[in-house]
């Protein structure tokens, strides 16, 4: 056998694709599995930004570009963090990566020595803490509690901050809980970061646009300016714009932090496709009207979602700020089936009900599943009614 670096050891392969690998092959053996755990819009990205890709390899951008993206994306960008957010960049702040997911790894690479500590809230996307144990970092999570709306408290991020803290992430909307933290929440965060002067702090803005709750976004920058000079925005086209597989995701940041974040992309992927930049300035340039539509069907899923759920013995499903996921408590349904854990559960709907939903553990929270709603509403129907019925209901 080949021996592998202890790097590779110490991190799994991401839980939600392997449960979206699953299902696609149950499917393929003829199984009729309505797979709930992508991490995707189902809608098709919009003609508009398809138009201007197609443009662009008719006129032959098709070449390397500068690393850190071309300046008429990075312009986009800025513009973008302008209008919607109030923020103000300039070229050298800002990253343009290969996906959000880039974005993260970069930092990670950029920040991070062995043993230095990233505090992740848990429930949290799948990838930060490996990202993180990647570049030789620490997770450090903190438990929330739906009682919480799975969201830290000021307290909970002061307990948590050690000489060895290096970064604290936000991820409002959050995947997988779909919770957004409000104005008032995140200044009370800030509040305790002020004390904190060498902990870095990134903001994942992902789902900034996939919200139903009326309140506009906020992150801690909006609330907390002065947090500026050590805080990276993290942000993307995938799920605004239905571009999962474009690949385009982007930072803005303190110009130091940006560098080192560009030096590491500039050894391992170069820059992102040039095509798909071009794709993505007309995302961020073009008309907006395509968010509203994908945002408006999301909000009736979601509601239809919510209310089957909490009918059913044994979950209990709080309603979400946006996103399109929910995340479910199932420990009762899980009890009264017998079962072990939420895992398990996942196996048993996988099995029975020929639905694919992912364990909450994988997200770092037992005794909750998450599942998609990027999937039509015939389709989430007939998952509901075949969940219902595979657990005796
Ligand atoms: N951040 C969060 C919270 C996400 O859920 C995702 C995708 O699942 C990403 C970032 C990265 O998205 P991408 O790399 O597709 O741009």
């Amino acid at each position: 056998t080949i021996k592998l670096a202890a790097r590779v050891q110490s991190v799994k392969p991401s839980a939600t694709l392997a449960i979206t690998a699953r299902a696609a092959e149950l499917r393929a053996a003829g199984r009729d599995v309505i797979g709930l755990g992508a991490g995707e819009p189902d809608f098709d990205t919009p003609d508009h930004i398809k138009a201007a890709a197609i443009r662009a390899i008719e006129s032959g951008f098709t070449k390397y570009t500068a690393v850190d993206g071309t300046p008429e994306l990075k312009r986009a960008i800025i513009n973008k963090f302008k209008r919607e957010n109030n923020l103000d960049y300039t070229p050298d702040q800002i990253l343009v990566s290969c996906g959000g997911k880039q974005s993260f790894f970069n930092l990670a690479q950029a920040l991070l020595d062995p043993g230095d500590e990233v505090i992740i809230p848990a429930p949290y996307w799948v990838s930060y803490p490996d990202m993180v144990l990647l570049a030789g970092g620490a997770p450090v999570f903190i438990q929330t509690t739906a009682a919480h709306s799975f969201k830290i408290t000021p307290a909970q991020l002061r307990g948590a901050i050690t000489g060895k803290t290096r970064l604290v992430v936000i991820n409002s909307p959050s995947n997988p809980t779909g919770m957004a933290y409000t104005a008032d929440e995140l200044a009370a965060l800030g509040e305790i970061l002020r004390d904190f002067p060498k902990v870095v702090i990134a903001t994942d803005d992902m789902y900034e646009h996939i919200r139903w709750s009326q309140a506009p976004f906020v992150n801690i920058l909006n609330v907390c300016p002065d947090l500026t000079p050590r805080t990276l925005v993290l942000n993307g086209v995938s799920k605004a714009y239905a571009m999962t597989g474009w690949r385009i995701g982007y930072a803005g940041g303190p110009a130091e932090i940006i560098k080192a974040m560009k030096k590491v992309q500039s050894q391992s992927t170069s820059n992102p496709t040039s095509i798909s930049q071009v794709a993505a300035q007309a995302a961020l340039e073009g008309p907006q009207e395509c968010i509203g539509v994908m945002v408006k069907a999301f909000m009736e899923r979601h509601d239809l979602v919510v209310e089957r759920l909490n009918q059913i013995p044994g979950i209990e499903c709080l309603p979400t700020d946006g996103t399109f996921y929910v995340f479910p408590r199932v420990q009762g349904l899980i009890e009264r089936l017998g079962l072990h854990n939420d895992l398990e559960l996942s196996e048993y709907l996988l099995a029975r009900a020929n639905v694919a939903v992912v364990p909450g553990s994988a997200f770092g929270m037992g005794g909750h599943l998450r599942l998609s709603i990027a999937t039509s509403r015939e389709r989430l129907e007939q998952a509901l009614e075949r969940i219902a019925g595979a657990v005796g209901d």
